[in-house]
């Protein structure tokens, strides 16, 4: 057993408590107070368990953030750990309780375990005298779950410093399968205009709008690619005013998911310049890639593999896997720095009310990030 994997074991009942504290500082993303309240409690354990540099990076509409620098390595092809501490959780909603190993609880899962095995990684790479020629940045943001508007440029701003990413999301599956692959997300908002009229005396001179946005809902599905990992989704759609009216507006909104960064400017042209079908309506567009694609790429597969090598020496048996949803995980990826993702506890139920960790596995976990931020960190 290496020397950190021993350290973390022996701490398992401290490891546990970090995340009861962070996981009990309940912070719905769109209630500041409580944010600032969870930030404080991990700058609090940061401090006890790490210690060294903590920037605090101060917000207005959301929870204040935090970079927390370790290690006095370079600064060129620093090591980035990004995590979120923020739930889609509202105070209350959901009870915390211990059932043998599980805990289960608002974020525990979604990524206060992540956050906790995170603290307790540094601290283990502390205490076994790990050296490191290389800094260690671990940026904890406050607004993953609604869309990262506040964070997305110290995201930007610290990966491209960085060699590497890693991110201690929620794994996948009994066995914490970690994320190669993520889908990358645009969101567009069609606007259709036609000529009103009486549903009967105008009834072959308007132009219907919804009639327009009909066609256009079945032409952009024909964009869609099961192969090829593309799918589109009409997830809202609404117009007109009255029965007896033939509608002047309508409205849609896209959702559009894709797995290559390669896809992202033809659908975005397909999406933008449509095809006009009904003669007298006018048919716009608004929207853009919001995140590119976490990409399996030869950089990734090669994290992947060095991974699954650590984990093999610890008697367990690591596998990797897709995921739908984004992360923060996308950003950086999409400006090219090899990202991987899901690198959190064993668990289950994100954002469901299922939602747990296993802790017996925290110190597995927390030694698989250890493990891999000291190879890089000496690459
Ligand atoms: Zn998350």
């Amino acid at each position: 057993m290496s020397a950190i994997l021993k350290y973390l074991k022996e701490h398992n009942n401290q490891i546990t408590d970090t995340l009861f504290r962070l996981t009990k500082a309940e912070s719905p993303s769109h209630t500041k107070a409580l944010v600032d309240e969870c930030g404080n409690i991990l700058r609090e354990e940061y401090e006890r368990l790490v210690g060294g540099s903590v920037e605090k990076i101060e917000k207005g509409e959301v929870g204040n953030q935090y970079k927390f620098t370790y290690g006095t390595g370079d600064e060129e092809g620093q090591i980035l750990v990004i995590g979120h501490m923020d739930t889609v959780w509202d105070v209350g909603a959901l009870p915390i309780k211990q059932e043998g190993d599980l805990l289960y609880g608002p974020g525990v899962f979604d990524m206060k375990g992540g956050l906790t095995i995170t603290l307790w990684a540094l601290k283990a790479l502390k205490e076994t005298g790990a050296q490191l020629s290389r800094k260690i940045i671990f940026l904890v943001t406050s607004d993953e779950e609604i869309g990262s508007i506040h964070s997305k440029e110290i995201i930007l701003a610290e990966a491209k410093k960085s060699s590497v990413v890693f991110v201690p999301e929620s794994s996948i599956g009994p066995d914490g399968a970690v994320k190669t692959e993520r889908k990358g997300a645009a969101q567009f908002l069609m606007k259709v205009e036609g000529i009103s009229g009486h549903a009967g005396i105008n009834a072959w001179d308007g132009a219907s709008a919804i009639e327009e946005l009909a066609h256009q809902i079945l032409d952009l599905k024909k964009l869609a690619n099961r192969e090829e990992g593309i799918s589109v989704n009409i997830g809202v759609v609404n117009g007109g005013t009255r029965g007896n009216v033939i509608a002047k507006e309508a409205f849609a909104e896209i959702d559009v998911r894709i797995t290559k960064k390669a896809q992202v400017e033809k659908i975005t042209e397909a999406i933008l310049n449509r095809p006009v079908f009904i003669n007298g309506t006018n048919v716009e567009v608004l929207g853009e890639i919001d995140r590119y694609p976490l990409e399996r790429t030869e950089a990734v597969i090669q994290l992947y593999e060095e991974l699954k090598g650590i984990a093999s020496a610890h008697g367990y048996d690591l596998e990797e896997g897709a995921s739908g949803g984004a992360s923060d995980g996308n950003f950086t990826s999409g400006i090219g720095i090899p990202t991987i993702d899901g690198l959190g506890p064993l668990g289950d139920g994100a954002h469901s009310e299922q939602e747990h960790v296993d802790l017996s596995n925290l110190p597995y976990r927390s030694a698989l990030l250890a493990e891999i931020i000291q190879k890089y960190a000496n690459k």
